[in-house]
């Protein structure tokens, strides 16, 4: 079974194309940024500090870890709502920027693929650096305006101020040393500004089978 990479910016629509993409093909899902969330929110709820690439890693090496489609725990904890909060958000990119994670992390994430034979995986990094034998590698963008105003759409707020803080974790996420966001020189870049998520899902359908 093939391992298909979905990568992109804050926001492009990858969440919602990775799930109807894997159900459409009968592969499971990972979602590798409720796993940086998931650290974050328990970082956090621990008093530590962001920063402390000792602390925040010992962590990330030593969690129970899980996430599901609907449901992602931390040391049985469940974090399905918390990860999904402005905090944890406004966080996330700080802990991710920390090697000591990004190591634990993808360790994971390649147990995850190993074990399944394949999947749908969605992320930063996941056709650069943690699966860079992907069967299929999708950079998954839309325009920042577009991607504030759907993030508006499905959890409220002002489009200027989410356009604001989408910008500042995209800048974060895309100037860390280790496994910055990144298109990779073999994947296909698609703009979802102006497509239905079916016309998306239908196109990497397409993709694939050219490559497959
Ligand atoms: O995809 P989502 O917006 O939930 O990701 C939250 C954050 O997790 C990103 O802004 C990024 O800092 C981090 N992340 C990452 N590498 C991944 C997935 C997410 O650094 N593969």
């Amino acid at each position: 079974m093939p391992i298909v990479a979905i990568d992109g910016p804050a926001g492009a629509g990858k969440s919602t194309i990775a799930r109807a993409l894997a159900k459409r093909l009968g592969l499971q899902y990972l979602d590798t940024g409720a796993m940086y969330r998931a650290v974050t929110a328990e970082a956090l709820r621990k008093g530590l500090r962001l920063d402390d690439s000792d602390a925040v890693g010992s962590l990330a090496g030593e969690c129970a870890l899980h996430v599901g489609l609907d449901l992602v725990t931390i040391d049985g904890r469940d974090v399905t709502a918390e990860i999904r909060t402005s905090e944890v958000t406004a966080a996330v990119s700080v802990v991710a920027a920390l090697s000591s994670v990004r190591t634990e992390m993808r360790r994971r994430q390649r147990e995850w693929g190993d074990a399944r034979g394949g999947g749908v995986i969605e992320g930063r990094d996941i056709g650069t650096v943690v699966f860079p034998d992907a069967a299929l590698k999708v950079f998954l963008t839309a325009s920042p305006r577009v991607r504030a105003e759907r993030r508006v759409a499905q959890a409220g707020g002002d489009v200027e101020q989410v356009e604001a803080s989408i910008a500042e974790r995209d800048r974060l996420d895309s100037t860390r040393p280790d496994s910055p966001l990144a298109e990779s020189s073999d994947s296909v870049v698609v703009d979802t500004s102006h497509s239905t998520i079916d016309e998306v899902v239908e196109r990497i359908i397409a993709l694939l089978g050219e490559r497959t």
